[in-house]
């Protein structure tokens, strides 16, 4: 018995091929490899570590052409049946081969060829005593609403999706983690996944779970964990020592033998969404895996997704509400609507705002002014010739940043000085046309003298932890104004903060993109759910030249609920999402004609009943870094009928090797 029968490996592998590839085992028969562990295998002349989907005792490959497998990653217990249904399931919904989603899921360091980093992260894992005592510390008595919500979704056996819908302040925070604390407390070894949109954003979060629970241990897993730290806090998941795993979308494909309750925070926010690659939505995964499992899952938001508003009306998903501030004495702010037709600003601010914001800094207290447009001026122009300064390589403007002394292009990065004269006429009276947060900065700076103010956006805060200390200051009390982009407007509680200016919306009404109104009142509401946190009385004040604007008159109201039936109601009658099912063909070229060349071929290559195929446009932003992007939109009110139309396609296209670069998303959001 010196020559053990060999058994086979079938493994995938993150290429673009779709296929399981054959291996060749010689080791130990003790040690017979196991279905959902990594092995280390030759491919096309490399070595690369592949996932095991399959042993048997026999393969229909060649014995000449089967190559042996050179290592299986031994120590590490195999990815569970459940993960691999996980991953089969997003490579199948988004029509992606198995390889390119099961291991890009994975912490790189478990994808290199030697196992050092692996060795190293067990041994310290397995030092590390994980806490076991779910006791949660300084529970907060919960109002009655609460107490019920969180009743709902910790008592909840099964599959049930909740969708829990309470105004900005309501404390659903306190809803979740008192619901964790009835789970932990149940389920001897239970696991809880929580996901937010930026984790960044969220610091508070992090630290108000390790406080409640300090007998269990917490992983997160989000996109600025160094290599080593994601590589151990994903292997305490998969491990089951981590009883919570906080993480962004990512996490969603984490490995969590025990996963007992899913929690979504903020479930409308499109950062849900991975806009490249595996374009997949977390939330839709998360609500599969907890249907796998059967396990309940709660989404939260003050403006729900209107697929799952949809959802709550029909049934699917169980609807608790959260009407009231959680606070004492916590108001909902005062919407009022500033008509800039009639009290014409100046510098971007209309006297109304600019009187709030004086009596705000008599009073000391602080005010915040919300304008999604950072840089200083999103152009120069020449008011001579017409000029304007377009970038070189998109469709798009260069945008100056006056403090930096560049011009940038905010989707391709090229950077350029900020030109003395104009280039073609040469004019040296270069003008900034329009206005974002450098800007308006500026202006503050001018009209207020004596004030603190800060910045808060993505060139503010480039450096590491910078954001961070932005935020803390705000906390501390020691700025009086605040300008800031969508960074500001989630999840902060601003404990001083009773005015939010926001100071240009309506570009967003008018938007070709009929998801835009649904994300402008999530993101008004959103801002606005700043103010007035901790009791005192505040206001919101909206410059608009559309005051009349059903939308505003909604968030005046506070009245989301009106606002996504109407817009539900819009999108039935137009045949949109969530009634109609979408998916969308991109390709790219360095000429737009043959990006639209291949999608006519794709659209005309094969039948499709049931199926309605649009004609091939350029898309709105045709250009980005020098190549041309046009799009197919394709639709079906029936999801299985797109699905299985979509497995034909994809099978079709890849075959046609075209030189077009092309990919297909799933439930596309922007299009
Ligand atoms: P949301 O996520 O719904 O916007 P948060 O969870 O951030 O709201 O809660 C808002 C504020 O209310 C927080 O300061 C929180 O500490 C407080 N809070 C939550 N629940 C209670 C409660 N039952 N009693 C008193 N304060 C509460
Ligand atoms: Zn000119
Ligand atoms: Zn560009």
């Amino acid at each position: 018995m010196n020559n053990p029968r060999p058994c086979y490996l079938q493994i995938v592998i993150d290429t673009p091929l779709n296929a399981v590839f054959d291996y060749r085992w010689q080791g130990d028969p003790a040690e017979r490899p196991q279905v959902g562990q990594l092995a280390l295998v030759p491919f096309a002349r490399r070595e690369v570590v592949g996932l095991i989907v399959g042993v048997a005792d026999e393969s229909d490959v060649p014995v000449d052409k089967l190559k042996d497998a050179l290592a299986v990653r031994g120590q590490l217990s195999p990815l569970s049946a459940q993960w691999l249904a996980l991953a089969g399931f997003a490579a199948d919904y988004y029509q992606r081969p198995l390889g390119e989603v099961a291991l890009p899921g994975l912490p790189k360091n478990l994808r290199v060829l030697t196992t050092v980093a692996l060795d190293r992260a067990l041994k310290k894992l397995a030092k590390l005593e994980a806490p076991h005592d779910p006791t949660p510390s300084n529970m907060p008595a919960l109002n009655p609403q609460q107490q019920e919500a969180a009743d709902a979704i910790g008592g909840a056996q099964g599959f049930k999706p909740t969708l829990l819908y309470g105004v900005t302040g309501s404390g659903k925070t306190e809803v979740y983690l008192q619901a964790c604390a009835q789970v932990l407390a149940r389920e001897p070894d239970g696991q809880i996944l929580i996901l937010v949109p930026e984790i960044n954003l969220t610091p508070q979060l992090e630290g108000n779970i390790r406080a409640r629970f300090p007998g269990v241990m917490l992983a997160t897993l989000h996109s600025s964990l160094s290599e080593g730290e994601r590589m151990l806090h994903w292997l305490a998941a998969h491990q089951g020592k981590a009883r919570i795993v906080l993480g962004t979308r990512l996490a969603i494909l984490s490995s969590l033998p025990h996963l007992k309750l899913i929690v979504i925070d903020e479930e409308h926010d499109p950062s849900y969404k991975q806009q490249e690659g595996l374009r997949y939505s977390a939330r839709d995964l998360a609500v599969w895996r907890a249907w796998q499992l059967q396990i309940p899952i709660v989404l939260g938001s003050a403006t729900p997704s209107l697929e799952s508003w949809h959802h709550a009306q029909s049934g699917r998903y169980r609807r608790l509400e959260l009407r009231e501030r959680a606070v004492r004495n916590a108001v909902l702010p005062t919407v009022k609507l500033i008509d800039m037709e009639r009290d014409k600003p100046k510098d971007g601010l209309t006297s109304q705002l600019v009187a709030a914001i004086k009596q705000r800094l008599e009073r000391g207290e602080q005010s915040l002014l919300f304008l999604n447009r950072r840089g200083y001026a999103p152009v120069i122009c020449c008011e001579s010739c017409g000029w304007i300064s377009e970038c070189t390589r998109c469709t798009s403007f260069m945008v100056l940043h006056r403090p930096e002394h560049r011009l940038r292009c905010h989707h391709c990065s090229l950077e350029m000085r900020i030109p003395r004269h104009c280039p073609t006429c040469g004019n040296v009276d270069l003008q900034p046309l329009g206005r974002g947060t450098q800007r308006v900065e500026e202006g503050l700076q001018a009209m207020f003298p004596e004030a603190r103010i800060l910045r808060i956006d993505a060139d503010s805060t480039r450096k590491k932890g910078s954001a961070q200390e932005a935020f803390d200051t705000v906390h501390r009390g020691e700025v009086d104004i605040l300008v800031g982009t969508q960074m500001v407007a989630k999840g902060h509680d601003f404990k001083k903060l009773t005015l939010v200016g926001i100071m240009n919306p309506d570009t967003a009404l008018f938007s070709q993109d009929y998801r835009a109104s649904e994300r402008l009142f999530a993101q008004l509401m959103q801002v606005a759910g700043r103010a007035g946190r901790a009791g005192i009385p505040s206001e919101v004040l909206i410059q608009t030249r559309y005051p009349q604007h059903p939308l505003y008159g909604a968030v005046v109201h506070h009245d989301y609920d009106h606002f996504a039936s109407a817009l539900l109601e819009e999108r039935e009658q137009a045949d949109l999402p969530p009634y109609l099912f979408q998916a969308l063909l991109r390709a790219e070229a360095r000429e737009l004609a043959m990006a639209i060349e291949f999608l006519s071929m794709a659209r005309d290559c094969m039948e499709h009943p049931g199926i309605t195929i649009n004609d091939p446009i350029p898309m709105t932003m045709t250009r980005v870094h020098n190549v041309d992007r046009a799009q197919l939109l394709v639709e079906s009110p029936s999801r299985p009928a797109l699905q299985a139309f979509l497995k034909e396609w994809m099978q079709v296209l890849r075959e046609m090797k075209s030189r077009v670069k092309w990919s297909l998303e799933v439930d596309p959001l922007d299009i």
